[in-house]
């Protein structure tokens, strides 16, 4: 298992489309998320998209665990959202590609969806609450949506300076 780069704002990258994995949940696959779910934890987050990696595909990994509880990986291949429902319900979202930037985004309060599991098994469920918000949330990047896209337009670029500022920052302290 190996920490990768996340990528971050404004990355062009992270307005790719990816695409699906293909022939199922390979070793290869599989290692990709092993490396996913450890540079989340390393960041750390609940949540990364492929992309977020650099890697234009369909798999996303999650961790809702609360602090202190039991570590509880979640895997997902090639997820779809079949069915929401019509309420929403808010949600202050960060993300680990636009670092220190919150903001409330309101989204369809259950989604059912459908993906591949780590062991390649075929998974159709109801997600809500953190679930429902993190999922969602995650599968957006798969369209290369940012959830800063919701905001206006001066928030949205407001958060991007932020970034900027902050990655100028750390540049100019590792070569200090
Ligand atoms: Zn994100």
């Amino acid at each position: 298992m190996a920490i990768r780069d996340i990528l971050t704002v404004p990355d062009p990258r992270l307005k790719e489309v990816s695409r699906p994995v293909e022939g199922g949940v390979s070793d290869d696959i599989r290692a990709l998320m092993d490396d996913m779910l450890e540079t989340m934890y390393a960041a750390p987050g609940i949540g990364l998209a492929a992309i977020q990696v650099g890697e234009p595909l369909r798999v996303i990994v999650m961790d809702l665990s609360g602090e202190g509880e039991p570590r509880a990986p979640r895997y997902f291949v090639n997820p779809e959202i079949l069915e929401t429902i019509e309420e929403t319900a808010p949600y202050e979202e960060g993300c680990l590609s636009v670092p220190d930037v919150f903001d409330e985004i309101d989204r369809p309060a259950r989604c059912k969806i459908r993906y591949l599991d780590y062991d390649g098994n075929l998974v159709e469920e109801w997600a809500e609450g953190l679930y429902a918000v993190c999922i969602q949330h995650e599968m957006d990047h798969l369209e290369g949506t940012l959830f800063i896209d919701y905001l206006s337009r001066l928030k949205r670029q407001r958060a991007v300076d932020k970034v900027r500022k902050a990655q100028r920052q750390k540049g100019r302290e590792q070569a200090a």
